[in-house]
């Protein structure tokens, strides 16, 4: 009985401020001040756990959270046993492999044998392995985009949503690898309770995102 719905967002960064605001267009009512790390609901029976976005889907795998938050290239790089339940229409991006502006492309197979710096080698593998090419991955976790000039990769994958940040690198955008936007995930084997609870939340996110569109 009074069982309360645990909802991971991001703590900061690009999902955490249009997390915060879907859920409280869906009606919960939370404050959120910088530094909390757990935040009650007052009006809709749920507690909000601010998290690195990285780590969310360990955590709903693992029922320390029941549902959360996260990109959907993190959703598909992390490979937990969550299921996607809902796509939220927001933080749209994609993940794209770039090279130095001024070397040649000519499609997948110039990335034969080649370094590819990126923080998604989960993904970057599937990529290469159904296009037949075998590269090496370097995983980094930040500033991947200036691998390439200082050396230590021949080719990045990494988020693009405008492109600025590659021009401004030197790098040219050239296969895109997956195209991603915010999801919900939930763990696979919620109690009834919960269930309902996120039925109940699914239905006013679909509702507030008809709206918008
Ligand atoms: P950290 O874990 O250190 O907070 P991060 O790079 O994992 O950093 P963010 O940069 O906040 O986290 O990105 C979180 C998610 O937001 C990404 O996984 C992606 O889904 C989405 N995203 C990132 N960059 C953009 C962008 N430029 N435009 C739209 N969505 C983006
Ligand atoms: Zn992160």
């Amino acid at each position: 009985m009074n069982k309360k719905i645990r909802i991971a967002v991001q703590k900061s960064g690009r999902l955490q401020e249009q997390s915060v605001k879907l859920l409280k267009e869906c009606g919960l009512a939370f404050s959120n001040g910088p530094n909390r790390l757990k935040a009650e609901t007052f009006n809709f029976p749920a507690e909000i756990l601010f998290l690195r976005d990285d780590d969310i889907p360990q955590y709903v795998e693992d029922k320390v959270a029941d549902i959360g938050i996260v990109g959907e290239n993190v959703f598909i790089e992390k490979q937990k046993q969550v299921d996607l339940v809902q796509r939220l229409d927001f933080s749209k991006c994609r993940l794209a492999i770039a090279v130095s502006k001024d070397k040649q492309y000519d499609g997948p197979s110039s990335l034969e044998g080649k370094k590819i710096a990126t923080s998604y080698p989960n993904i970057v593998n599937k990529f290469l392995k159904e296009k037949n090419i075998n590269a090496e991955i370097h995983e980094i976790s930040g500033s991947v985009e200036i691998a390439p000039g200082i050396g230590l990769a021949d080719a990045i994958c990494d988020i693009v949503s405008t492109g600025s940040t590659l021009l401004s690198n030197g790098l040219k955008e050239v296969e895109t690898v997956m195209r991603s936007e915010a999801v919900l995930i939930a763990n696979n084997s919620l109690d009834n309770e919960i269930q309902e609870l996120l039925e109940k939340l699914i239905f006013r996110i679909k509702a507030v995102n008809t709206a918008k569109n």
